[in-house]
């Protein structure tokens, strides 16, 4: 950390801050100390965190035909990390529409809530309004935020197959893994929300396992992160995960603090 003089107050700039050429300030953002944050701009101008929920049993490994039966989404915009609007739907499974205890007792989701929910591809349709009332991915540029790769990897991915339609072009390109980059600004292992949020002292707010609730504790943990100066670049993919599994199982490998 250094002190630069060459602004008004007085500023505290960390290294990983210090590499970035496009920056912009605002004294709107300064601390309770005093110190006012430097923000960098994002590569995007919104972000959409994202978590699903989904059909499961107790102990189904990786080939459980997992159904989303959650599809919550929360639209904050790059400049203030402020939350603008929450798309949140229930969703109705079709190959196995009974949930199983286990999957109601995880989830907190009741048999009623999906049975009048939308089935999957209903449910696309209302997200893909709400895609263009904000002209996301098309005049806005936007990119996914999600805790580890398995909402868009896995879930959407088993779900498109499900539902026997193609993968939508904004779940088939880059993302960001908010535990790849937590790791890497904070350079610590990987870690769960939980595990994100002791950083800051706080703890989850609701209920674990709740798409809602989880999608929430995401967006503050993105929120701290984006005041401590962290750029949300994209770093997580589809086809390059099977490519280079084992390069990128070696490159998260860090140091503890
Ligand atoms: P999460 O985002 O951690 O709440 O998990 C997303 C989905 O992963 C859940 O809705 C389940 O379908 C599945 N899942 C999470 N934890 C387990 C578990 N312990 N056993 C089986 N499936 C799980
Ligand atoms: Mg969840």
């Amino acid at each position: 950390m250094i002190n630069n003089k060459s602004f008004e107050d007085n500023i505290i700039i960390s290294d990983a801050q210090q590499q970035s050429s496009s920056l912009f300030i605002s004294k709107d953002n300064n601390d309770d100390d005093g110190v006012m944050k430097i923000k960098k701009e994002q590569p995007f101008q919104y972000y959409l965190c994202f978590d699903v929920e989904a059909t499961c049993e107790k102990g189904g490994g990786f080939d459980y035909k997992n159904e989303i039966i959650e599809f919550p989404t929360i639209l904050i915009e790059s400049t203030t990390f402020e939350i603008v609007e929450i798309f949140h739907s229930y969703v109705k499974p079709s190959i196995k529409p009974i949930l199983s205890d286990f999957c109601k007792e995880l989830t907190g989701i009741s048999q009623t809530t999906v049975d009048v929910s939308p089935s999957f591809p209903e449910m696309l349709i209302e997200f893909q309004e709400f895609l263009h009332k904000h002209q996301l991915f098309y005049e806005n540029t936007c990119a996914f935020i999600t805790d580890g790769p398995w909402d868009i990897r896995d879930f959407i991915r088993k779900q498109c197959t499900i539902s026997q339609i193609d993968r939508p072009s904004y779940f088939s390109i880059p993302w960001v893994d908010i535990r790849i980059l937590f790791s890497r600004f904070y350079n610590c292992e990987r870690t769960n929300i939980d595990g994100m949020l002791s950083r800051y002292g706080l703890e989850f707010e609701g209920r674990r396992h709740s798409g809602i609730d989880d999608v929430k504790n995401l967006a503050i943990i993105a929120k701290r992160m984006w005041e401590d100066g962290a750029i949300f670049e994209v770093n997580e993919d589809f086809p390059k995960w099977k490519e280079n599994k084992k390069s990128r199982k070696r490159r998260g490998k860090c140091k503890k603090e």
